[in-house]
């Protein structure tokens, strides 16, 4: 038993390759292109170096003492939070332009949600001197200032998208239908592990540079190289996959997610697609997707912008279907008191969508011993969620 993607693109009944006419041979000619350049020597020399000199890895592996004490485990935190850009999602960036250029692709299309897939789009095609157009609902520009002026100061063209919701599912159906237009030319640089296969792959192997480095870390410092517990939050799963990716077949580590449950995954105002979604087609992929009994998707809700999205990638999909991986809708209040708790705690302010995975910490403590040794990565840092925090700092600190 595997866990990983089939030859058609499956993980169990999920994933696939849903896509209209027009993008068949460009999704067919990136299946076939896809691995061949990701294994080349050429594409490793250039991806590791530039993970290294200019994005800053390895990221370090932190034992948070003091964490550990309150919790009663060994608690490393996997720091994404200090690359450039301030996340995980600049390993993919980088990745994706890589095989775009390798691909002979002369402009990138991308959607985003809160900004920072946008900003680690804009900050690639500045270094690789490429064009790039950012897909962006119309609410969301509104919401994400600091970000639009980042992407436009590092030269990308801001799309408000006006449709929907305005908010990142109608930003990804806007950008979908840009690559549409000009499939030949263009090389749509996704953000997540979601889209027709072989996207969610793809992502997952470019971040998969997070479970590389846990392995041989982990070694160094406590002499073995899995961990006990494995432990991210999940939007549309990348910064999980890749936290997970060397360890998927190994049953020996527990994988436990957190999902968005906004107010409650029982309420209507939630992103918990894995825990109350049902199985659907959503741009280009089998997932469970947030959707009324006739199809209609519904509109999701998080205190987080980069969990605020209807559905989850297939890899999750089927990590929870098959039981594989734990999943735990956290509300946004205990997200907003997770990240109070480990900026007072250890001086590092997480991003909102990390303090989704920190804030299973105390769901999970009556199952802790004091040796489990748990891995947790903190995806992002907290600067773009400072006024969020602020705004509800006397009530979660009362
Ligand atoms: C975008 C984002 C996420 C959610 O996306 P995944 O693909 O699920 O990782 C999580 N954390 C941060 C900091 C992000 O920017």
């Amino acid at each position: 038993m595997s866990y990983n993607v089939d030859e058609n693109g499956y993980y169990g009944q999920f994933g696939g390759a849903y896509v209209p006419e027009i993008l068949y041979k460009t999704v067919e000619d990136l299946k076939k292109a896809y691995l061949p350049i990701i294994e080349s020597e050429e594409f490793q020399k250039e991806y590791r170096e530039l993970l290294r000199d200019y994005v800053g890895r390895p990221s370090p592996l932190y034992f948070a003492k003091r964490m550990s004490e309150r919790y009663g485990c060994q608690l490393y935190l996997k720091r994404e939070d200090l690359n450039h850009t301030g996340a995980h999602k600049i390993n993919n960036a980088i990745g994706q332009i890589l095989v775009a250029k390798k691909m002979g692709k002369k402009r990138i299309v991308a959607e985003t949600g809160a900004g920072q897939h946008g900003v680690a789009t804009a900050t690639v095609c500045a270094l690789m001197d490429m064009p790039c157009r950012v897909y962006m609902g119309a609410l969301d520009v509104e919401r994400q200032r600091p970000n639009v002026e980042r992407m436009k100061m590092l030269g990308a063209e801001v799309f408000p998208v006006q449709s929907g919701n305005k908010t990142l599912k109608d930003a990804t159906n806007e950008a979908i239908r840009d690559w549409c237009c000009h499939p030949a030319d263009t090389f749509y640089i996704i953000g997540s592990t979601v889209g027709p296969h072989p996207y969610p792959d793809m992502v997952a192997r470019l971040q998969s540079i997070i479970s590389e480095e846990i392995k041989w870390q982990l070694h160094d410092k406590i002499g073995r190289d899995y961990p006990d517990y494995l432990m991210a939050c999940i939007g549309g799963g990348s910064n999980a996959a890749g936290t997970i990716y060397h360890y998927i077949d190994d049953e020996r580590v527990r994988l436990v997610l957190g999902e968005a449950g906004g107010m409650g995954y029982e309420t209507a105002e939630t992103a918990a697609s894995l825990t109350i979604g049902t199985v659907g087609i959503l741009h280009g992929s089998r997932i469970k997707v947030m959707q009324t009994e006739d199809g209609q998707i519904v509109e999701p809700y998080s205190i987080s912008a980069g969990l605020d999205y209807p559905g989850t990638g297939p890899i999750h999909c089927n990590l929870y279907e098959q039981g594989r991986a734990k999943v735990i809708p956290i509300n946004d209040d205990e997200a907003l008191r997770a990240a109070y708790e480990l900026t007072r705690l250890e001086g590092i302010i997480p991003a909102l969508e990390s303090s989704h995975a920190l804030a299973m910490l105390p769901k999970l403590q009556p199952l802790l011993k004091k040796d489990d040794v748990v891995v947790l990565t903190v995806s992002g840092r907290g600067d773009k969620d400072l006024e969020t925090y602020l705004k509800h700092k006397d009530r979660i600190l009362n």
